[in-house]
C-alpha cells in the first residue's frame, strides 16, 4: 500500500521544460536537477506497471550512466525505479523540506562528506543488512550503517605525457614552484575539492594542511569547473599538471587510446590516493524502505560491476575486478580511512579554501 501514494506528477514533467538526466555529461555532482525514470511508462501516472513488483523513487547526485543499471535491476527484480537527478546539496535540501512527505525511497551522493551531512540532518534510515555488511568494507560505509559506498573515485595528480618527465607524487608537489602558471584545478565551491582538502586536514592537521592548499594557490591556477575540461586543458599545454579524477580518463581513452594525459597515484608512501565514493542510503521517510534496500543490496552485489564499470569507477567489493581499461591505470593505495572523516572535516575545509584565496 505505501507504493500507492501519489506523487509528482511525472508525465508532465518529462513534458515541461526540465532536462533529462545527462548521461554523458561531465560531472554528476554539479549537474542540473532533472527528473525521469528508469522503466515506467512516463504516462502511468502510479506505480502500478507491468513488472508488478513496485516502484522505489531514488533522489540522485550521481548519475553517470545509472539508467541502464535501474533498468537491469528492474529487469532482475521486477522493481521498477523511478529517479530524480541534481546537485548532492540540492537533493539534500530537498529531502530536509519534504520532511515525511518525500517520495524519496533512496538518496545517492557522488561525494562521501554530501551523505554524511544528510546523516547528520537525520534524514537517513540506519538498516540492518548482512549483504551490506558483508559485502562493502567497514571503512566505506557509515558507523551506522546509514549511508554506503557503492563505488570509488580517486582522486589524483594528472600529468601531461609529452612535457611532463617527473610529476610531482604527493598532493604537497603540486604546490612546487616549478609549477607555477602550468597547474589547473577544480573551483572551491566544488564538493570533489572540498572533499580532497578534507582529506589533506584529516592526514595532515589543519595548519599543515593550510599551507599545502596556500602553496597551490601560489602557483596561480587555472580554476576550470569540469574535470573533463580539466584532462583537455592538459593535453592542450594550457597546464602540465594538473588534480582530477581517474574516472574521466577511463571515458577519454575510450575515444583516444593515445590521450595524452597520464595519471600519477599521489601519497604512495603514506596515507594513499585521496579516494571519494558514490554512495547510497534509504531515506529516514522512505514509502518503499524494503524496495530501497533491494536496490541498494543489488547493486552492491549483482550490479556492483555494472555500476561501477558504468563510469570506470573501483567497485567497492574488493572481490570484483575494475573494468580493464581503469585496471590499466595500476595498483594503487587508497587511503580509505579518510572516508568516513570527509564529512566532519568539509566545513573546516571550506574555511582552508577561503583563507588561502583559493578560487
Ligand atoms: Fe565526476
Amino acid at each position: 500500500m505505501m507504493n500507492k501514494h501519489p506523487r509528482f506528477l511525472l508525465g508532465g514533467v518529462l513534458a515541461g521544460a526540465l532536462v533529462l538526466a545527462a548521461c554523458g555529461s561531465d560531472d554528476d555532482a554539479g549537474s542540473a536537477a532533472s527528473e525521469t525514470t528508469a522503466a515506467a511508462p512516463a504516462e502511468s501516472g502510479d506505480d502500478t506497471t507491468s513488472a508488478d513488483g513496485g516502484m522505489v523513487t531514488v533522489y540522485t547526485g550521481r548519475h553517470y550512466g545509472i539508467e541502464p543499471v535501474f533498468d537491469a535491476f528492474t529487469a532482475d527484480t521486477g522493481i521498477d525505479v523511478r529517479f530524480t537527478t541534481g546537485k548532492d546539496p540540492e537533493l539534500r535540501e530537498r529531502l530536509i523540506a519534504e520532511g515525511a512527505n518525500t517520495p524519496a525511497d533512496v538518496v545517492m551522493t557522488a561525494d562521501a562528506a554530501n551523505i554524511e551531512l544528510s546523516a547528520e540532518a537525520g534524514i537517513l534510515a540506519s538498516v540492518d543488512s548482512a549483504v551490506l555488511t558483508e559485502t562493502i568494507p567497514e571503512e566505506l560505509r557509515s558507523e551506522n550503517n546509514d549511508w554506503f559506498s557503492l563505488s570509488q573515485r580517486a582522486r589524483v595528480i594528472i600529468a601531461s605525457t609529452e612535457r611532463v618527465d617527473d610529476p610531482p607524487t604527493t598532493y604537497a608537489g603540486v604546490g612546487d614552484p616549478q609549477w607555477q602558471g602550468n597547474l589547473c584545478l577544480r573551483p572551491s565551491t566544488h564538493p570533489y575539492t572540498q572533499s580532497l582538502v578534507a582529506s589533506l586536514i584529516i592526514a595532515e592537521g589543519e595548519a599543515r594542511a593550510t599551507e599545502i592548499v596556500q602553496s597551490w594557490v601560489d602557483n596561480d591556477p587555472l580554476y576550470i569547473d569540469s574535470d573533463t575540461d580539466i584532462y583537455q586543458a592538459v593535453a592542450d599545454g594550457e597546464c602540465d599538471i594538473a588534480i582530477a579524477n581517474t574516472y574521466y580518463l577511463g571515458r577519454l581513452l575510450t575515444e583516444d587510446p593515445d590521450f595524452p594525459v597520464e595519471i600519477v597515484w599521489p601519497e604512495q608512501d603514506g596515507r594513499g590516493a585521496h579516494v571519494n565514493v558514490s554512495t547510497a542510503a534509504v531515506t529516514a521517510n522512505a514509502p518503499n524502505p524494503e524496495g530501497a534496500l533491494a536496490l541498494i543490496e543489488w547493486l552492491a552485489t549483482d550490479g556492483q560491476q555494472q555500476f561501477a564499470d558504468a563510469n570506470f569507477e573501483y567497485p567497492v567489493d574488493p572481490n570484483v575486478e575494475p573494468n580493464e581499461i581503469v585496471a590499466g591505470f595500476g595498483e594503487f593505495t587508497a587511503d580509505l580511512a579518510a572516508v568516513r572523516l570527509l564529512g566532519a572535516s568539509q566545513p573546516a575545509a571550506v574555511e582552508v579554501l577561503s583563507a588561502t584565496g583559493y578560487e
